[in-house]
């Protein structure tokens, strides 16, 4: 087996694990962080199943999307910071994008989405920890902002996503997560007609917090794809 084949397999296997432990089998969702890894590691997990792939960087995903057009099934999410000047590529491109951190691009997203493509699922990113260097709405800001971007033709909403600041011990770590989940509660109670089925959160440092706490899907890059160099993106 080639090593990606191992650690897809690997990986599936603990997400299985800590869910079923929660007895929730077969509900939460790997989504494989591709972020500065070349095409030929995306095929290749493509070739053992996997599906649903993260991008972060707008010109990098563009140009892996259209070399990889060949692989039927793949879903490409966009999970990075989005620049207003630099939209349109998400919206003509992405089946996903969880990083909506604030009004003006769930409008522009929405607006550039083409009309012949079904419309782009998008998650509300939270601030969680309420850190001034970090994107993303407050807790308190979502539902209002929720209440606009589900009018939006070109958008659906479909649940939030958050970035919690790293920490180490197990039950620190799914404080924010549990934030999140309560903040879920209250978007589905106020929002009851919308199909909001998603919690995207925990990564390959504290997924399994993330599951306990009722992640629907977690965004693993190093565990996948091995560490990243940066001086080579
Ligand atoms: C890079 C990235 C990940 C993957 O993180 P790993 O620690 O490599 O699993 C997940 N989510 C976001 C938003 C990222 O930018």
């Amino acid at each position: 087996m080639s090593s990606i084949e191992t650690r897809i397999r690997t990986t599936r296997e603990h997400i299985l694990e800590v869910a079923g432990k929660c007895g929730r089998s077969n509900e939460v969702k790997l989504l494989a962080v591709s972020k500065t890894k070349p095409v030929e590691m995306i095929r290749e997990a493509w070739e053992c199943g996997q599906r649903d792939f993260g991008e972060n960087y707008v010109q990098e995903s563009v140009d892996k999307i259209a070399e990889l057009s060949d692989l039927e099934g793949i879903v490409w999410h966009f999970i990075g910071p989005i620049q207003s000047n630099k939209s349109r590529p998400v919206a003509e491109n992405f089946d996903w994008v969880h990083s909506i951190d604030r009004l003006k691009i769930a409008r522009r997203l929405s607006e550039q989405r083409p009309n012949n493509m079904t419309p782009l699922n998008i998650c509300l990113q939270v601030n969680i920890d309420n850190e001034s260097t970090k994107s993303g709405f407050t807790a308190n800001e979502v539902l209002a902002a929720a209440k606009e971007i589900v009018a939006l033709k070109g958008v659906k909403l479909r649940g939030l996503m958050a970035i919690p600041a790293p920490s180490e011990g197990h039950e620190q770590q799914r404080r924010p997560f549990k934030a999140i989940r309560a903040l879920m509660d209250r978007l589905k109670i106020q929002f009851p007609e919308q199909q909001l089925d998603t919690l995207s959160m925990g990564t390959t440092g504290d997924m399994g917090a993330a599951i306990e706490e009722g992640a629907t899907i977690v965004r693993i890059g190093t565990a996948l794809f091995g560490a990243r160099d940066y001086s080579k993106a």
